[in-house]
């Protein structure tokens, strides 16, 4: 009788142990400029690559895989992994951490030294994002790589809590702010959850939240993004301002930023907080109809 293969909820995963031994061999010490906080704890692993939905034919990009904690699970959930990591260190060590633990999966794995906010070229066309990202560089990175690999359908990113909020967050809401609208340019964002701060080492002073992603089309407009991005940086620059304020600097006028926004349909007295990232696109098609 052939054994069934065991799901992946049986296979190890790193804990505190495995994770402050292979940190120990390379001699790393994390580091909070690298937003390194490695995750201990193998259920938070599972309920990552649960909750990041992924088919198991799909090629996945994970941003900072670190000592390998959440490569392992994704691996076993997925056809391929690209994972890149700025440390070299860390980079040169997940190979052979995969090789010990999931041998025969070893040949499944693109290891990337690289920035994840300049990376402009992968091995392979990845179709899913998840990551437990460095904090201090978390929307950039999302950013720039919805930006530069639309071939990136969905995805799922651990972030400090409050960020997601951000992330997630509507118009008219305290949270919403140039994370929401830039990211509502390229996707649904959603939350899928709270994680404590006891599963990582070192522990950080503060929960992270999960955000999972499906991408869409942008809004429809004559504008493009940068032209787009440019008038939202604007708005939230100010953000107690009105945006016929906010804008006029961007617009060559209050005057001129009052025109854009009636045209656009947009109250020029309403603040940049509360207009969702289709009426930015609309203020920037007004400018460049104006200029045309
Ligand atoms: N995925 C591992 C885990 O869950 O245990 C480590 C996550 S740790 C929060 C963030 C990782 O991102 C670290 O390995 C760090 O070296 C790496 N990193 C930091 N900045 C980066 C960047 N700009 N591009 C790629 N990796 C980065």
């Amino acid at each position: 009788m052939t054994l069934p293969e065991p799901s992946p909820a049986t296979q190890p995963l790193l804990g505190a142990t495995e994770i402050r031994r292979l940190a120990e061999e390379i001699g790393v010490r994390p580091t909070k400029t690298l937003g390194q906080n490695f995750v201990i704890d193998g259920n938070t692993i599972r309920r990552i690559v649960a909750a990041a939905n992924l088919d198991p034919a799909e090629t996945v990009l994970e941003v900072g895989p670190g000592l390998g904690s959440l490569t392992l699970g994704l691996l076993d959930a997925a056809a391929r992994v690209v994972a890149v990591e700025i440390d070299p260190v860390l980079a040169a060590k997940l190979p052979s951490t995969v090789a010990a633990f999931r041998p025969e999966l070893a040949g499944n794995l693109d290891v990337v030294l690289s920035d994840a906010m300049r990376v402009r070229e992968l091995p392979c066309e990845p179709t899913a994002l998840v990551a437990n990202l460095p904090y201090n560089v978390a929307v950039p990175v999302v950013l720039n790589l919805l930006e530069h690999f639309p071939s990136l359908k969905h995805g799922l990113v651990m972030v400090q809590d409050e960020v997601a909020d951000r992330m997630v967050a509507g118009p008219g809401s305290k949270t919403y702010g140039v994370p929401s609208v830039k990211g509502a340019w390229y996707s649904k964002m959603r939350k899928a959850g709270v994680i404590g701060m006891n599963v990582f080492w070192p522990a950080p002073k503060i929960s992270s939240g999960l955000v999972a992603f499906t991408r869409h089309e942008p809004p429809v407009t004559r504008a493009s993004r940068e032209e787009v991005f440019a008038v939202i940086d604007a708005a939230f620059a100010q953000r107690r301002k009105t945006l016929r304020a906010a804008l006029a600097g961007w617009a060559g006028g209050a005057a001129a930023a009052e025109s854009y926004l009636r045209q656009a349909g947009v109250d020029p007295s309403a603040r940049g907080e509360v207009i969702d990232v289709a009426a930015y696109a609309r203020i920037a098609e007004a400018k460049i109809g104006f200029t045309a």
